[in-house]
């Protein structure tokens, strides 16, 4: 199949995994013979009966499963050809496969930090959930999808047993930042599960629709062409595998949300999907394993967590819609009637800029007489004035320190909670002391929201002319407000984006150009305020050898796991920045001689750890680092003679034989 060119080469394997060791997960016979099995339309029950017998380990354990309860059958069975006359091919099929993948890959040594019962529950509620999906998007090969569900994340489990770093220690120093997992394995393993488990499942022989499943489950697939099927089956385990997350089996114990890739939303419609009975089933299925493996089921607390943080995905992007189908139907305007409107809060990527042009413009859409955007202070419950517009003169808008919220001012709770328009005719004593003091009979409020938080509200009157505020024209204000609220969102990113340019995209640390100034105002802040201030110089020991031996890619891994161990050690008043090539600088404000040379003897250490872990990757090729340490003196008249001081010890430290501290050299 040409898509399976994309699996990684041995070469590339033998980088990951120790494929000389003799834990080397390898597969019987057995496995590659039932894998097989799901694909064959017409598979028969004596191939499937011989096959199992001709294992006596598997045909006990099946024999003993199928006269526990669960199984609910009358009589005590003896035989396998029985079992399968009573259970059905597809039960007896998936036991026997269950069993024997377990038995070879589940029960050889354990790691702390890698529960593989839990791993193994997963992986069967994956396998459960997609089968049961299968049939209800009408994907023909159930078994097959069974399979891929319960193969999916076999990468993990190999590189548990075989991977020259383990999944335990992975894990183990798995920083505490949500990110992509695959991208966390990528940069510490060297590569994902998704690609070490399509490697082996092709090399052990697996059916190819099964391999691509392993490779796919995470990456994005819609390049490859593929068969309206296979992507299907990508689809069936991607939902699988979140619907296992949000009932709290997710494949390792911890809180990291799957991430849906969009190919998958457009082949399966997740909302018609049954779930209840898909649960329901999952559940039957997972008690029945439960007492064979002795399974417990996650805590009632952990699902009403998952549960709740799914919900606030779900309901982010149900906001962003919120507007658009809560318009009303006898409205008089069309959206093409204020496209003005719609389109002037992305005129510009300036917060200031774009509010100003959004209110001018829905003056000219509506005319109304004064248009007010309003901030949200939550410490006093008032709405302030930060911007307005007014379309005649006299300007009348006093801005005064704002709206004071009351219980008693309905109108505006509602704007604000339920996050609608809302026409203020002055309901109670409290709104009709608001509206006296604005001047006018009545006003209309437009929440402004994103990602459904209220970032304010604009208010609209016709102070002048005293037309009325029609409810629907503010319908149409909201869905210009709608797209204020993501503009001043891309402007606030704008900014973000700005500033990255202060950071090292490599290592997310400071640039060399930020680092200068950080240095530059230390520097001077210690001098003024005549506190010490010290710095110390990293510098990775024989750098080059890991480019040379294992690729740039590797090389830059590397430097993205020390830059992530510096900023783990460093208080939150120090700068870590990139001084050079593989060359760290970290400022350590207030900070004596003493402390910043304990300091960096702690860092040494904690890499010369990471090195001992990274060496099983990076066979023969310790991980360590050398520093300089130098401390601010009278004698200094600017940064560069600090910096140029701990250059020197630098080198000294690389001098007397690397991996190591030296301070203060003259
Ligand atoms: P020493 O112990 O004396 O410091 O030896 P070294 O090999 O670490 O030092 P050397 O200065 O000889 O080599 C530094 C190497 O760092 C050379 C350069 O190719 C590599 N390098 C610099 N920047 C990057 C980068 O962004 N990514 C990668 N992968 N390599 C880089
Ligand atoms: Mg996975
Ligand atoms: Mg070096």
């Amino acid at each position: 199949m040409e898509v399976l060119k994309h699996i990684p080469s041995k070469d590339a394997i033998t980088n990951i995994v120790d494929l000389s060791i003799k834990e080397l997960p390898a597969v019987s016979v057995v496995v590659v013979k039932l894998l097989k099995m799901a694909k064959k339309d017409d598979a028969s029950i004596s191939e499937l009966v011989m096959l199992v017998e001709s294992e006596p380990a598997i045909t006990t354990r099946i024999l003993m499963l199928v006269n526990t309860p669960a199984y609910r059958v009358r009589h005590s069975i003896t035989g396998i050809k029985e079992a399968v006359q009573i259970l059905g091919f597809s039960t007896i099929w998936s036991l026997a496969l269950e069993i024997t993948l377990y038995e070879q890959l589940f029960t050889t040594r354990v790691r702390p930090h890698f529960d593989r019962i839990f791993f193994w529950q997963h992986c069967l509620s994956v396998a459960c959930l997609s089968r049961a999906i299968a049939q209800e998007v009408g994907y023909p090969n159930h078994d097959e999808a069974y399979l891929a569900g319960l193969l999916h994340d076999i990468g993990k489990i190999i590189i548990e047993v075989s991977g020259r770093i383990n999944y335990s220690d992975f894990l183990n120093n798995l920083p505490k930042i949500n990110g992509l997992l695959i991208e966390e394995e990528v940069k510490f393993i060297g590569m994902g599960h998704d690609d070490v488990g399509a490697f082996f499942s092709n090399h052990w022989g697996f059916p190819d629709v099964i391999t691509l499943t392993i490779k796919y489950h995470h990456q994005r697939f819609e390049h490859l062409n593929l068969s309206q099927d296979s992507t299907l089956l990508f689809s069936i385990v991607s939902v699988a595998n979140l619907l296992a997350w949000t009932q709290g089996i997710g494949s390792v114990n911890i809180v990291r949300h799957p991430i849906l890739q969009p190919e998958v939303i457009s082949a399966i419609d997740i909302n018609k999907l049954k779930l209840h009975n898909l649960i329901e089933r999952l559940d039957i299925e997972l008690k029945n394993l439960s007492r064979f493996y002795n399974f417990s089921f996650p805590t009632i607390d952990k699902l009403r967590e998952n549960l709740l943080r799914a919900n606030i995905t779900l309901s982010k992007k149900h906001t962003e819609y919120f507007y658009l189908t809560d318009l009303p139907h006898d409205a008089i305007k069309t959206p093409h009637d204020i496209s003005k409107s719609l389109t002037a809060p992305h005129s510009s990527l300036n917060s200031a800029d774009i509010i100003e042009a959004t209110l001018k413009a829905i003056q000219a859409d509506f005319l109304y007489d004064r248009l007010y955007l309003m901030e949200v202070e939550k410490a006093t419950r008032r709405l302030r004035i930060k911007s307005f517009f007014e379309a005649a003169s006299p300007h009348t808008l006093q801005i005064g320190d704002g709206i004071g919220i009351t219980p008693f001012m309905e109108g505006f709770i509602e704007c604000l909670r339920r996050k609608k328009p809302v026409v203020i005719y002055g309901s109670s004593t409290d709104e009709c002391r608001v509206l006296k003091q604005m001047g006018v009979k009545e006003m209309g409020i437009i929440p402004l929201t994103n990602n459904n938080q209220i970032l304010g509200v604009i208010g609209v009157d016709n102070a002048l002319s005293g037309r009325p505020i029609q409810q629907h024209d503010l319908s149409y204000v909201s869905l210009v407000a709608n797209e204020l609220g993501m503009a001043l969102e891309h402007a606030r990113l704008f900014e973000t984006y700005k500033t990255r340019a202060t950071i090292d995209s490599l290592t997310r640390v400071h640039n060399r150009g930020s680092l200068d100034d950080l240095l530059d105002s230390s520097f001077k802040r210690a001098r003024s305020d005549n506190t010490s201030l010290a710095i110390g110089m990293i510098d990775i020991d024989h750098f080059k050898k890991f480019n040379d031996s294992f690729g740039h890619q590797a090389g830059d891994s590397v430097l993205k796991l020390i830059a992530s161990t510096i900023l783990k050690l460093s208080r939150p008043g120090d700068y870590v920045g990139r001084y050079g090539g593989e060359e760290f600088v970290i400022i350590l404000n207030n900070t004596t001689y003493d402390n910043a040379m304990f300091y960096a003897e702690r860092l040494r250490k904690e890499v010369e750890k990471l090195g001992a872990i990274l060496v099983k990757r990076f066979q023969g090729h310790l991980l360590t680092i050398s520093a300089g340490v130098a401390v601010i003196d009278h004698s200094m008249k600017k940064a560069s003679d600090l910096v140029l001081k701990a250059d020197k010890a630098l080198y000294s430290a690389k001098n007397q034989g690397r991996n190591r501290v030296v301070g203060n050299v003259d």
